[in-house]
């Protein structure tokens, strides 16, 4: 993706970074700008892997002090998958309200839409007088290339059952 598209998210950090008394450095812009490139949701070693392929050498510190600022700043949103470690998207993709489908066996996110779960926000608010702000729904599994592919489930409960007690 080209400086021009994320142009205005970068110069929304640079405000952001302003207004707390940061300075606007090239480093915190590289990062911004590759996580806003990105239609994904990043880990720090995917946007590692980015910033080296751009001729970037930035250290996993500063990616991370930047995650943290650009989470701050809420453009940017970080996700818990339960997979060990955070991962990143930014709050101006195509999608601002979508869900997420996370592949137990290759670790590809998937997103999609559910006009249901505004529905039963709506219906909540209704009957509890709870105002909703944000929810999650995360559903794991497998994606269709690692099924068709023969991969299976996990049973945790069959391979340790002393755990399942
Ligand atoms: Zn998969
Ligand atoms: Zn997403």
């Amino acid at each position: 993706m080209s400086t021009s598209v994320t142009g205005p998210f970068i110069r929304l950090f640079g405000r952001y970074l302003r207004e707390q008394g940061l300075p606007v450095t090239h480093q915190r812009e590289a990062v911004a700008e590759a996580v806003f490139g990105a239609h994904a949701h990043l880990s720090v070693d995917d946007l590692e892997r980015v910033l080296r392929e751009r001729g970037e050498r930035i250290g996993k510190a500063t990616i991370y002090r930047t995650l943290d600022l650009l989470v701050r700043s809420r453009l940017v949103e970080e996700h818990d998958f339960g997979e060990g470690f955070k991962r990143y998207e930014h709050r101006l993709s195509r999608q601002p309200i979508h869900e997420h489908l996370v592949c137990l066996e290759c670790g590809r996110v998937i997103e999609f839409r559910s006009p249901e779960i505004a529905e039963v926000e709506g219906r909540v608010r209704a009957q509890l007088g709870f105002v909703p702000a944000r929810h999650r729904l995360e559903i794991h599994g497998l994606c269709r290339e690692c099924h068709e592919a023969g991969a299976e489930l996990p049973h945790d409960g069959l391979t340790c059952p002393i755990e399942t007690v």
